[in-house]
């Protein structure tokens, strides 16, 4: 049972405007976009609204503008690509609020859609203006946020609006909330969380929540180095936060009080140099030399990390276990995960991934079709992953 309104409790919506929020802050090259997915992913919600019958206007903000309009950054260059992945026309509106807009919008009808000028072309809109949401709310009969990746905003179009018209969940947002409940709000444990990437001092916060809701915390990447040194480890000149030893071992105290195992491998993948290819050794933690760099977990660490993922229910990831980028350090991320993938394909294990390097990793090792769900969100994951209550989340919570 969900705690908010998705598109299927909203009843009659033939000839009614719906003022949808999708993430469209798509990557462009030469005037095209270079990466679709953002776009694809709203289609079932833009489609689903037009197949109701409802008037769909399509709120975004692309890139940075700094609250004035920047003709590079109008949405207008989206309207062709979007046209041509739904199938269907889609119209231009050169403002997200106003009477032109208004007066536009007038002339649309039932099923039809238009996507509207970027909404950071409005200074409010960043400053959750409450006069530029009552501007905005006129143009529509409801609200549809699918954008979970600006959940972590509280913006006009991301938080304000939903104070001012009937709120639903579009269909990304309600299979993201899902995944995330399944995985870290409600799971079936136990639980083992992967944690990785380069630094300690970026995931403290997802660390310290972690610890508190799962069984098995992995931990792996560069932040293992540190949590390595602070045990008395000499990790040579790998990465590694050397002042944040004593956080390192306050998380690990909290962690046993919690009974979450930590594991922290005992072999890695370590190099003198870091480049593609070079020479490597796979040592003993206890044994990596003081001009040499932990690159990766070792073939041993991943053995036991797979033995604890058959024993578990649930699986969330966020960053890679080595330098994944530059071969063949990207060997204990590709291998941990094509185990995560079969245990999933198995049925034994729901799996859950988000982070930017993690989606690059995840899609390297080939297994983003065979994870239950990967997050494309970035921050509002992290946020997530946190325990921090997200503001356009909070906002479509039922209330009644
Ligand atoms: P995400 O974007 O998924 O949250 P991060 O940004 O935290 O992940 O971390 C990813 C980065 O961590 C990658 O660029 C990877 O090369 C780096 N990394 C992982 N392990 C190591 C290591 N042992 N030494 C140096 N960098 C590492
Ligand atoms: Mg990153």
């Amino acid at each position: 049972m969900t705690s908010f309104r998705t598109l299927d409790d909203l009843g009659e919506a033939g000839g009614k405007r719906a003022l949808v929020r999708v993430d469209f802050n798509v990557p462009m090259a030469d005037g095209a976009v270079s990466d679709d997915t953002r776009l694809r992913a709203a289609i079932p919600t833009i489609a689903e609204l037009s197949d109701k019958g409802a008037i769909v206007l399509l709120l975004a903000h692309f890139g940075r503008p700094k609250g004035a309009a920047d003709p590079s950054l109008s949405l207008a260059q989206l309207t062709q690509p979007l046209s041509h992945l739904v199938g269907r026309p889609v119209t231009f509106v050169p403002d997200c609020v106003g009477e032109d807009a208004s007066a536009m919008i007038d002339q649309l009808s039932a099923g039809d859609i238009a996507i509207l000028e970027n909404t950071r072309f409005h200074a409010g809109e960043t400053r959750n203006d409450a006069a530029l949401a009552d501007g905005m709310a006129a143009l529509g009969d409801f609200y549809v946020n699918d954008a979970f990746s600006a959940a972590h905003r509280a913006h006009v179009t991301t938080e304000g609006l939903a104070h001012h018209l009937p709120a639903y969940a579009g269909r990304a947002m309600q299979a993201e909330l899902d995944a995330l409940e399944t995985a870290l709000g409600n799971p079936e444990h136990p639980v083992a969380a992967v944690v990785g990437g380069a630094k300690v001092s970026t995931k403290l916060a997802v660390l310290e929540h972690l610890v508190t809701k799962v069984d098995h915390l992995i931990i792996g990447g560069g932040m293992a180095n540190t949590f390595l040194a602070a045990r008395g480890v000499d990790v040579g000149k790998s990465l590694c936060e050397h002042d944040l030893a004593d956080t390192a071992g306050r998380i690990l105290e909290a962690a046993d009080a919690a009974d979450c195992t930590v594991h922290l491998p005992y072999d890695v993948v370590v190099a003198k140099e870091f480049t593609a290819n070079p020479p490597i050794r796979t040592v003993n933690v206890h044994e990596v030399a003081s001009d040499e760099m932990i690159l990766d977990i070792g073939p041993s660490a991943v053995e036991a990390l797979a033995d604890v993922l058959k024993t578990c229910r649930t699986l969330v990831w966020n960053g890679p276990l080595g330098a994944f980028e530059t071969p063949p350090f990207d060997t204990a991320t590709v291998a941990l995960a094509q185990t995560a993938a079969a245990l999933t394909r198995e049925g034994s294990l729901v799996s859950v991934a988000g982070g930017g390097d993690t989606v690059a990793a995840l899609n390297h090792a080939g297994v983003a079709d065979d994870f239950s769900f990967i997050s494309t969100a970035g921050g509002a994951f992290l946020e997530w992953m946190e325990g921090k209550e997200l503001p356009g989340v909070k906002a479509l919570e039922r209330t009644g």
